[in-house]
């Protein structure tokens, strides 16, 4: 079958790679869909060292039972699934917890299981054990479907956030996640959501896909002016960095309000030292929340929304590629035409 592999070198290409067959405690799906998510394109253009090799990468894969081992409980062929990529061992005291994302022992599909951009993907059994395994209803088809693992990952961010009727917002970047991010505080109430860009073409792409943002380009205009504007010189109760520019974690704290939250999603290259300044946190009473990854729970929240039609995520599911074109899907997100690319193989 057609796989895109990780090799050891640190290099990603097309290969012909052996189809996975169940196990007794495994199933095989037969892959519908499957996002290409900001940490693909961070291995598309500088490898990663978090990756064991040789590996099929992707791991927003949704598809269709094909096999299913015998010691599998409750699921069989032809049901439709959505596995929630991070899989936590069940046993150490952050799963004991309820944060399985958190796992001491974490192991994700496309990292240490192979994954989704291929035509077949194997499901371990510890994913149908730590209940990574969600089922799909007919009202949701595979490609919006794999779009619930990043927005659950936006779920877990905006969780301790608590944003509320009447919060002014900002978030910083207008990719998928930055987008969904502004999407999620108008669902909680906000009054206000600020998108800060620095790509003209990207703010029109934000503002035809979340109607009722404000933007901000912050090369073109001074960003404390404009928020202090925007929000009658008080700043912005919780303020989001949706993307990996270190800097902008200084500036999150800076357009905050007195007593407000700041999340840190996007995760940065290099150490992270070297951007916060304490003193700010302390005087203005601010809350710093890091986020990293999700649950399975939060996965099955965010497809029941979907499902549901309580949140509409079909617009940005319109730039699908077939795997034969997964690089010029990379190049597409490159020359930042594509939001939200999905390969369906
Ligand atoms: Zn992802
Ligand atoms: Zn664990």
């Amino acid at each position: 079958m057609l796989a895109y592999v990780y090799d050891e070198q640190g290099k990603l290409s097309l290969k012909d790679m052996p189809r996975p067959t169940a196990k007794n405690n495994t199933a095989v799906i037969k892959v519908g869909a499957c996002s290409i998510c900001g940490t693909d394109f961070r291995t598309y253009m500088h490898g990663s060292s978090k990756i064991t090799p040789p590996r099929i990468i992707g791991h927003e894969a949704v598809g269709t039972i094909v096999e299913v081992g015998r010691d599998v409980i409750g699921f069989s062929k032809g049901e439709r699934v959505a596995v929630a990529p991070a899989i936590g061992c069940g046993e150490c005291y952050p799963c004991q917890s309820g944060y399985p994302n958190m796992c001491d022992d974490l192991q994700t599909i496309g990292f240490q299981f192979d994954g989704g951009f291929a035509e077949y993907m194997e499901i371990p059994e510890i994913a149908f054990k730590m209940g990574n395994v969600n089922k799909l209803g007919s009202l949701i088809s595979d490609e919006e479907a794999s779009l619930a693992e990043p927005t659950a990952c936006v779920v877990n961010a905006q969780e301790f956030l608590n944003i509320k009727k009447g919060d002014y917002v900002a978030v910083f970047g207008s990719g998928f996640i930055g987008c969904m991010h502004a999407e999620l505080a108008f669902r909680s109430g906000a009054s206000k959501v600020i998108i800060i860009e620095v790509s003209e073409k990207r703010i029109k792409q934000a503002e035809e896909l979340v109607p009722g943002i404000i933007t901000i380009n912050s090369t073109e205009k001074d960003l404390m002016t404009e928020i202090m504007d925007i929000t009658e010189g008080r700043g912005v109760n919780v303020a989001i960095t949706a993307c990996s520019v270190g800097k902008v974690q200084e500036d999150a704290l800076n357009i905050a309000s007195k007593r407000g939250r700041i999340s840190l999603f996007g995760g940065i290259p290099g150490s992270g030292k070297g951007y916060i300044d304490s003193n700010v946190i302390h005087y203005k009473e601010l809350s710093v929340y890091g986020v990293h990854a999700s649950t399975p729970l939060q996965n099955k929240k965010v497809l029941d929304w979907i499902s549901t039609g309580s949140l509409k995520v079909d617009k940005y599911a319109k730039n699908i590629y077939p795997l034969r074109d997964i690089e010029k899907a990379f190049e597409a997100i490159k020359g930042g035409d594509v939001l939200k690319a999905i390969i369906k193989p």
